[in-house]
C-alpha cells in the first residue's frame, strides 16, 4: 500500500464511477469547434467527462502550443450547454487558478510535468484549501517513483479525489506505439495503491487510431478503471494530435464493440474453477522457484571452479550460446524473444551474483 492516508483510498466522486469514460479534443482551437464535440460527445450518452488541453506543453517548439486562458470560457460555456464536466491540463499554479476561476471540475497533471518535482510541487501548493479532482498522469519515462512522488505532492496538499492516468512511456527510436504501455507499471501502480482510479489513455500510448480499440481492450481486461480517449469533430484537421483523435461518433462505437468484463464474479461455480487454476498456478510457480534454486547451486560450483582456475566470471560466448538456445527453444514453444530474452537476463545476472559470492568470499 502506498502512503496516501484511508481517505484518500477510499473517497473518490467524480472519479468514482467505473467504467469512467473521458474524452475531447487534445486541445481546445475554437469557441465552435470545443462546443460542437461536446454537444456531440454529449450525443453518444456514453461519455462522463469533457477534456480538451488549453496549455499545450509541447516537445519541440514552434507547433501549437494552447489556444490560453481565451477557451477557458469556451469550455465553461459547453458545460453550461451540455451538462457535461469538463477536465483541463494544468502545468502551473497560475494555470489552476484560471482553471478554477472558469468552474473546471476535473484537473489533470501531464506527463511532461509529472517528470518535474518542482511543477508539481507548485501545483500542489495552488491546489491547497481546493477541493478538485486531481488525475495524475505517468512521468514520460518509465519511473514509478517519480509517478508516486506527484500523486503524494497532490495528496499532501489535502486533495482527496485522486486518480491516475496511464498515457505509456516514450522511447527513442520507432515502436509500434508512440509510448510503449509498459503494462507492468501500471499494474504494479494498481497494487501499491488499491483504492486508486487507474484511467487508461490509449490515444497517447498508439499516437495512431487503427490500434485504439485493442490498446483500449487491453486495459479493461487488466481492471483498469477507465479510459481518456481523444476525440475531434475534425480529427485529421486537428490542430494538435491529429493522427489519433477519432470523432465522438466512431468513439461511440468503439465503446460499444469493447468488451467491458466484471473484475470478480459472485457465481460459486466459476469461483472453484478459477480457484483450482489458480492453484495449478501456485504449483507450477513453487515448482519453477525451486528448479532455479537448484541452477543458482550448479552456479556456486561453476564459480568455486572458475575461482581455482582463476577464470573471469562473464564468458561472453557462452552467455551468447545459453540466449541463442532459449530463444529457439523458447519459439517453438510459443514464448516470445522478448520474455524469453528479459527471463533469461534476470537468470543470467542472479547467476552471476552467486558465482561473485563465491569468488569473491
Ligand atoms: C494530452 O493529454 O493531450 C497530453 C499532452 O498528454 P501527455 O501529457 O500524456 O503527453
Ligand atoms: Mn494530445
Amino acid at each position: 500500500m502506498g502512503t496516501l492516508t484511508e481517505q484518500q483510498q477510499k473517497v473518490n466522486t467524480l472519479l468514482k464511477k467505473a467504467p469512467l469514460i473521458i474524452s475531447g479534443p487534445c486541445s481546445a482551437e475554437t469557441e465552435e469547434q470545443v462546443m460542437q464535440t461536446a454537444i456531440r460527445l454529449a450525443a453518444t450518452g456514453k461519455v462522463d467527462i469533457m477534456r480538451a488541453g488549453i496549455w499545450k506543453p509541447r516537445t519541440r517548439p514552434g507547433s501549437f502550443e494552447g489556444i490560453g486562458t481565451k477557451g477557458l470560457p469556451w469550455m465553461q460555456q459547453a458545460k453550461k450547454e451540455t451538462g457535461l464536466p469538463i477536465a483541463i491540463e494544468v502545468a502551473t499554479g497560475k494555470q489552476v487558478e484560471d482553471a478554477l476561476h472558469f468552474d473546471v471540475d476535473v484537473l489533470w497533471i501531464g506527463a511532461r510535468t509529472t517528470v518535474n518535482p518542482f511543477s508539481v510541487q507548485e501545483i500542489a501548493d495552488a491546489l491547497r484549501g481546493v477541493k478538485v479532482p486531481v488525475l495524475i498522469k505517468n512521468p514520460l519515462n518509465p519511473d514509478l517513483e517519480l509517478w508516486v512522488g506527484g500523486m503524494e505532492r497532490i495528496a499532501k496538499a489535502g486533495i482527496e479525489d485522486l486518480g491516475l492516468i496511464h498515457r505509456g512511456f516514450s522511447s527513442y527510436g520507432n515502436t509500434d506505439f508512440r509510448n510503449a504501455p509498459m503494462w507492468h507499471l501500471a499494474i504494479e501502480m494498481k497494487r501499491r495503491f488499491p483504492g486508486i482510479p487507474m484511467i487508461n489513455d490509449p490515444s497517447h500510448i498508439c499516437g495512431r487510431r487503427d490500434i485504439l480499440q485493442e490498446v483500449a481492450q487491453q486495459a479493461i481486461d487488466l481492471d483498469f478503471d477507465g479510459l481518456i480517449v481523444e476525440s475531434h469533430i475534425d480529427p485529421d484537421n486537428a490542430w494538435s494530435d491529429a493522427k489519433q483523435q477519432i470523432t465522438p461518433e466512431v468513439l461511440k462505437e468503439m465503446l460499444e464493440a469493447i468488451r467491458w468484463r466484471k473484475d470478480d464474479v459472485a457465481n460459486t461455480d466459476f469461483q472453484s474453477h478459477l480457484e483450482k487454476f489458480r492453484q495449478q498456478i501456485n504449483q507450477l510457480d513453487d515448482e519453477l522457484l525451486q528448479v532455479l534454486a537448484t541452477r543458482m547451486k550448479v552456479a556456486q560450483k561453476i564459480g568455486e571452479y572458475k575461482k581455482e582456475n582463476d577464470i573471469t566470471i562473464l564468458q561472453t560466448n557462452r552467455w551468447n550460446e545459453i540466449l541463442e538456445r532459449a530463444i529457439a527453444k523458447g519459439n517453438k514453444m510459443g514464448l516470445t524473444d522478448d520474455f524469453v530474452t528479459k527471463y533469461m537476463d534476470a537468470v543470467h545476472m542472479e547467476s552471476i551474483h552467486h558465482q561473485n559470492k563465491v569468488m569473491n568470499s
